[in-house]
């Protein structure tokens, strides 16, 4: 049986990684899916997979930082499909490394604004649509970054995924009432263009897996089957959660 049959979803950050695998596998479990990102062409070959396997899907190409994406998307979430049950907001970005001396403030900022900022507007158009619906599941994607280890270099970025940690929490207690689950999903380093970038020669790949207890990076599908559980009713029991993805970097010593 699929697990989001009936079930409408936005998936931001679609175009690649692991938005792009959520995007396939909620469509491949019946979610009618609204996929985001800036590249239209990634996400009009997105939808075309979906299509081929029998889903369904629509493409809205624009930035995450803009309100107005924000609301578009809702919209187009409760007209074309009529409401909204699932919103995974997963759009990021590292941005340079630097230590905190030496970060731009410009920079900290468009961090903030992509990875945080954006999250703040989507849930703000989301959680109505939700609870017009009666209830949903919303979802942020953190990290094991800002909240189990200190990775040198990434201050704006830690900064934005421990505030996505916050945010969740306060809207998994303010919307409870309403039916509205909210939790965080924090991967550690997965096998995409991002974490590609941060392990970029085979002395740094093989350095950075032997800091994981299962010796590897995750591939983006194992981090969508947890974003599946957070999105279906097997995680009825579970709002206000960090959900730890990250093949054991934060408690390996090995
Ligand atoms: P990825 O393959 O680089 O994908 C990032 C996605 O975010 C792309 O679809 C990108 O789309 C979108 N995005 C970035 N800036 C945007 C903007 N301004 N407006 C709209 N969309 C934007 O990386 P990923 O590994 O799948 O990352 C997904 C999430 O997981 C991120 O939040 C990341 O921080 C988190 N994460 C990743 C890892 C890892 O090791 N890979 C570990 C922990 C957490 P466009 O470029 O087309 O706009």
């Amino acid at each position: 049986m699929q697990q989001l049959s009936g079930k409408v979803a936005i998936v931001t950050g679609a175009s690649s990684g692991i938005g792009y695998e959520t995007a396939r596998l909620f469509a491949r479990e019946g979610a009618k899916v609204i996929a985001t990102a800036r590249r239209q062409a990634e996400l009009d070959a997105l939808v075309a997979e979906i299509e081929r396997d029998g889903g369904e899907a629509v493409a809205i190409a624009g930035d995450i930082r803009d309100e107005q994406l924000a609301r578009t998307l809702v919209e187009t979430a409760v007209g074309r499909y009529g409401g909204l049950d699932i919103a995974f907001n997963n759009a990021g970005a590292t941005g340079e490394a630097a230590p905190v001396s030496d970060i731009p403030t410009v920079a900290w900022q468009a961090i903030l604004d992509t990875n945080l900022t954006s999250a703040f507007l989507g849930a703000k158009y989301q959680l109505p649509a939700m609870t017009k619906r009666g209830g949903g599941s919303i979802i942020f994607t953190s990290s094991f970054v800002g909240s189990t280890i200190g990775f040198p270099g990434m201050g704006a970025y830690a900064a934005s995924k421990a505030g996505l940690i916050g945010l969740m929490q306060v809207i998994a207690v303010e919307y409870a009432g309403r039916g509205i689950r909210a939790n965080a999903l924090l991967p550690g380093g997965t096998d995409t263009p991002m974490g590609r970038a941060t392990a970029n020669t085979p002395e740094i790949r093989a350095f950075v897996e032997g800091l994981y207890a299962l010796k590897r990076l995750a591939r983006p599908e194992e981090i969508a089957r947890s974003a599946l559980y957070l999105a279906s009713d097997a995680s009825s029991f579970t709002t206000g959660a960090s959900l730890m993805v990250d093949g054991g970097v934060s408690v390996n010593r090995t």
